[in-house]
């Protein structure tokens, strides 16, 4: 499966200014590119012409621009994929409130620190000096280093592919490689499952009741929304700028949560010989109910890359997952099966009122979320065999 490993460079002076009049030229360079396959389009379905087409109309003066032929043949490829993912947004209406009509009507555009493709003839690697060469605008730059954790260079070291960008973000410099790692055999059959409920305060609980909890994320974020409330204040320049990185913080340190969240969950299914079943997002959106301080929280809150993260891991691991209708996940005594609303006294207490089972409410709808997960797995597995 394929899957991204970013480093940040960290080049002298002299070599990041090179850097960035690369990445400059190159993003200039996919502008006019841009706007000269948009000036050749097909008038009726709007589409542009082949990427050879295109080639052959802009590679000259491309190249003369001294970035070189790989380079230039990057840009070209770079433009015609930025137009083909903007036609298949529009087709399958993922531009929500922008008529795809609306989203054709102007070239594509790219910033001038917009990623820029890069491959094992203009960039090399010496892993153990952990430096970079590269074929930049003005010829090549050696001995370029990067920072990168041990575990990425481990990945990078045995499974590193050809393809590679590199990108600014707010003034630094990023290489982002592409890396295949071998699926895990897939577990053959799991000795039971591992049932998820996830949540808002609780971000994750398990029918093993291991609890995820939310609190230390909230102080993060609180802390993080009152310096956001001052700088919106200010409105200058650098203030949307601090705003910007602090977005970006807020949602690494997320993304870095769920990371964890999902490693400990996969790795005690793994260990455990076990598979996992998770609610669909459909379910919890409808199940969760929210209070309206809750309701901005998860708009701006990656909830839903938690499953994300879990599937992947899982995969890497060969540990399956099952995918488990989360209607009364939460209402549902998992003893006698009687539903109702009341059955959850509080948001965290759960009481059967049929057979007076009582217990956390998180944790009776993650042993829930189980048996489902025990029933699909049985189903599919039946009709495998049927087949
Ligand atoms: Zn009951």
């Amino acid at each position: 499966m394929k899957q991204v490993v970013v480093v940040k460079l960290v080049p002298d002076a002299a070599s990041r200014a090179v850097l960035v009049e690369t990445l400059r030229v190159c993003n200039a360079e996919a502008n006019r590119i841009a706007a000269i396959a948009f000036a050749h389009r097909d008038t009726e379905t709007g589409r542009i012409e082949r990427e050879y087409a295109l080639r052959g109309r802009v590679y000259a003066e491309a190249k003369a621009t001294g970035i070189g032929s790989q380079l230039a043949q990057h840009v070209v490829k770079k433009v015609c994929d930025a137009y083909r993912t903007v036609y298949a947004q529009a087709r399958s209406g993922l531009l929500r409130g922008r008529r795809p009509a609306k989203a054709l009507a102007k070239p594509v555009a790219f910033r001038a620190g917009a990623a820029q493709p890069f491959d094992d003839r203009c960039l090399s690697w010496d892993l153990e000096a952990r430096t970079v060469s590269i074929r930049a605008a003005e010829g090549r730059l050696r001995g370029i280093g990067f920072a990168c954790s041990k575990q990425d260079l481990k990945v990078l070291r045995a499974h590193r592919q050809g393809e590679l960008d590199l990108f600014e973000r707010d003034g630094e410099l990023y290489l982002a490689a592409t890396v295949d790692i071998p699926e895990a055999e897939a577990m053959p059959d799991p000795v039971d499952f591992i049932g998820v409920d996830r949540g808002v305060v609780n971000l994750a609980t398990t029918s093993d009741e291991v609890n995820f909890q939310g609190k230390g994320l909230e102080r993060y974020r609180r802390r993080m929304a009152r310096a956001r409330a001052e700088l919106q204040a200010k409105q200058t320049k650098a203030a949307k700028r601090r705003l910007k990185q602090r977005a970006r913080r807020e949602s690494r340190h997320a993304a870095h949560t769920n990371h964890k969240i999902a490693k400990a969950i996969v790795s005690a299914a793994e260990r455990t010989g076990r598979g996992i079943a998770l609610e669909d997002l459909e379910g919890i959106r409808e199940r969760v109910r929210l209070t309206r301080s809750q309701r901005g929280r998860i708009s701006n809150w990656p909830f839903y890359q938690l499953a994300q993260h879990i599937a992947y891991k899982a995969k890497r691991a060969g540990v399956p997952v099952v995918v488990v209708d989360a209607r009364h996940t939460s209402q549902m005594c998992p003893l006698c099966h009687h539903a109702e609303r009341a059955n959850r006294r509080s948001r965290d207490r759960f009481e059967c009122r049929g057979c007076g089972l009582a217990g956390p409410a998180d944790v009776i709808a993650a042993v829930n979320v189980r048996a489902r997960g025990r029933m699909a797995w049985a189903v599919s597995q039946g009709s495998r065999v049927a087949a």
